[in-house]
């Protein structure tokens, strides 16, 4: 039996209507057994405001805010005829809400734990909502809500749990996969329970990754992640209206793209597949008939140059000492800072004096970690660049492609230039007022013809 697992995004999950075009593209494909679902749009950042609300002592923002939770909910429960059961479930999970806020509200406090009990009530709502929108667009019973908590097993970091997918898979099997016989299981994405029982959450935007666990968990042939865009882009249609819609990408060019800033999957999101070499598939709720990109180990094609991406607000630090001339553990202090500040590098380049690199996320770097490298070094930094990557097959051995990339931008300054490293990317810092006509320069000379 082929198998296959869909996830829906929040947009997607917008309206009764849309619910309802969600549900007939899982009842085209029989093989769907297992639909994963995030929050209906807007409602994680409806809870959010929720908690800050409570925090800040404003029970009568925070009552609007749950007021709003409700009517929006129970508009969509109408508009798909839910039977009273499926409200006076919607209202006790939005009671949970409301109990939540108001021991935020007393404490003046939240803590993760409690945030992620919170934020969970959008998906725990949302999935019995698609699970009635299958039923009523079946005229049957062929679906039912799954609590994913019976299986998403994590450790207890809140807010940014880590899955255990050894655990998952022994749950899965245990609780999962004896239900798909003969009904669609409807789950929620994005939150997970700890060994203890608590109920965690993967991080934002973490049903993707859910999607991927389960997939990886109950053996599925096929992942399908719907979404509000047709696939992946050449570059992103806003820079560059000639952009294409991308058919097939290795998980390799898809990672380094996401690294690279495009609106792909997270990297995260594609480990399970990549693990299990399930293809995933990135489509287009709202046009399902328009095709979009599989995401897989092989592709037919692997041409030199598949995609460019911008990646904005970057920083770029260069470390330099004399004293790194034939000295060693260097790049291991300042690794090792780096590593104890948990702040992740992207791109590296060293000379014998010095290096350069850019962190994933630049705002980390505070003053306190610039003093304690500036004791042993001294440290610059530079704002205002976009890091631009060009991303395909076999970049770091096929001749020619860095003479095409800088003839075809010659009159930019170029910082930072890291090839090499990997077959799939050469990427560099160019200054940011730059970044959107060099991809447009770029786009021009690899990708229209
Ligand atoms: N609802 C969660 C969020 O908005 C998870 C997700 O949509 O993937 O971040
Ligand atoms: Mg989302």
């Amino acid at each position: 039996m082929s198998l296959t697992v869909a996830k829906f995004g929040g947009t997607s999950m917008g309206s009764a209507h849309t619910m309802l075009a969600c549900a007939e593209i899982i009842l085209s494909n029989p093989n769907t057994k297992v639909v994963v679902v995030s929050a209906t749009s807007g409602t994680t950042n409806l809870l959010i405001e929720l908690a800050q609300h409570s925090i800040n002592q404003d029970w009568s923002g925070s009552e609007q805010i749950i007021e709003k939770l409700l009517l929006k909910h129970f508009d969509i429960a109408d508009k798909l005829n839910s039977p009273e059961e499926i409200k006076s479930e919607i209202k006790n999970i939005i009671d949970e809400a409301e109990t939540i806020s108001k021991g935020i509200f007393y404490l003046k406090e939240i803590s993760p734990r409690a945030m992620d009990s919170l934020l969970s009530i959008g998906e725990r709502i949302s999935s019995m909502l698609f699970t009635q929108a299958l039923n009523l667009k079946a005229g049957k019973e062929v679906a039912k809500v799954f609590d994913v908590r019976l299986i998403m097993a994590t450790d207890s970091k809140f807010n940014s749990a880590e899955p255990q997918p050894n655990e998952i898979k022994k749950l899965a099997e245990e609780f999962l996969i004896p239900n798909l016989q003969n009904q669609i299981a409807v789950t929620q994405g994005f939150i997970g329970r700890s060994k203890k029982g608590e109920t965690t959450t993967l991080g934002r935007g973490g049903s993707d990754y859910s999607a991927t666990l389960i997939g990886e968990a109950i053996g599925a042939n096929i992942v399908e992640i719907w979404t509000d865009v047709s696939g992946v882009a050449t570059t992103d249609p806003r820079i560059v209206p000639q952009a294409k819609m991308i058919s097939e990408i290795t998980f390799e060019e898809a990672a380094e793209l996401a690294n690279a800033g495009a609106k792909v999957l997270h990297p995260q999101t594609l480990l399970p597949a990549i693990r299990k070499g399930i293809p995933v598939f990135v489509g287009n709720s709202f046009k399902p008939g328009e095709g979009g990109t599989w995401i897989k180990s092989e592709t037919k094609e692997k041409p030199m140059i598949r995609a460019i991406a911008l990646r904005k607000n970057q920083k770029l630090v260069t470390i330099s000492s004399l004293r790194m001339v034939n000295a060693y553990g260097f790049l291991q202090n300042i690794f090792s800072i780096l590593a104890k500040y948990k702040i992740s590098i992207d791109l590296i380049t060293t000379s014998e004096i010095s290096v350069a690199l850019t962190l994933d996320q630049p705002y980390l770097l505070t003053e306190e970690i610039i003093h304690e490298i500036s004791q042993f070094a001294e440290i610059n930094i530079e704002n205002n660049l976009s890091l631009i990557a060009v991303v395909g097959n076999e970049i770091n051995t096929t001749s020619g492609i860095s003479a095409q990339t800088f003839t075809t931008i010659k009159d930019h300054n170029v910082r930072m230039i890291c090839l090499g490293a990997s077959r799939y990317s050469l990427c560099f810092l160019v200054n940011a007022g730059e970044g959107e006509i060099v991809v447009q320069k770029l786009h021009k000379t690899f990708l229209e013809n």
